[in-house]
């Protein structure tokens, strides 16, 4: 009558999965889980090294954002990389495009003016390219106000 109970294994107490928390996990660094919600998510990071590490990089994320000068993130549900996009990549992109299309149009104006060739043809010329960069830029303006009106743009709710 010895009984010979195994060792017992590492199963999670919980029963619940790292999925669950996803969301639980981005408002935890952020600061903004409270209650019941909060109680729960600490108990699960207790036995779960997966979050452990994640929420340690989410902090660290979070400390350099903060360390730019940029406002802690504040979306609900989002991920820290969303943020890191739409803050900081996005507008440099952004920058970097209309600079390089600038310096680009200049050096096209300047090299076009001092060129050869009659009145008719750079009139035409001119012409077409004012007009193509008419269209581009009420596009880029249109982008831009849409960017502003909607900044989840693109991010589930
Ligand atoms: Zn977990």
């Amino acid at each position: 009558m010895i009984d010979s109970h195994g060792t017992s294994g590492t199963v999670p107490t919980g029963g619940e999965t790292c999925d669950g928390f996803r969301e639980d996990l981005a408002r935890f660094v952020d600061g903004e889980l409270h209650g019941e919600d909060c109680r729960r998510f600490e108990q699960h990071l207790e036995s779960c090294t997966e979050c452990q590490r994640e929420v340690g990089i989410f902090q660290v994320l979070k400390g350099e954002l903060q360390a730019m000068g940029m406002k802690q993130p504040e979306m609900p549900g989002g991920s820290v990389w969303d943020d890191v996009n739409r803050k900081v990549a996005r507008p440099t992109g952004w920058i970097f495009t209309i600079i390089g299309f600038i310096m680009y149009l200049s050096y096209a104006v300047y090299t076009f003016i001092t060129s050869d060739g009659n009145l008719f043809e750079k009139l035409t010329i001119g012409l077409l390219v004012v007009g193509f960069v008419v269209l581009l830029a009420t596009v880029a303006w249109e982008r831009i106000v849409d960017y502003r009106t909607d900044p989840y743009k693109g991010v589930e709710k």
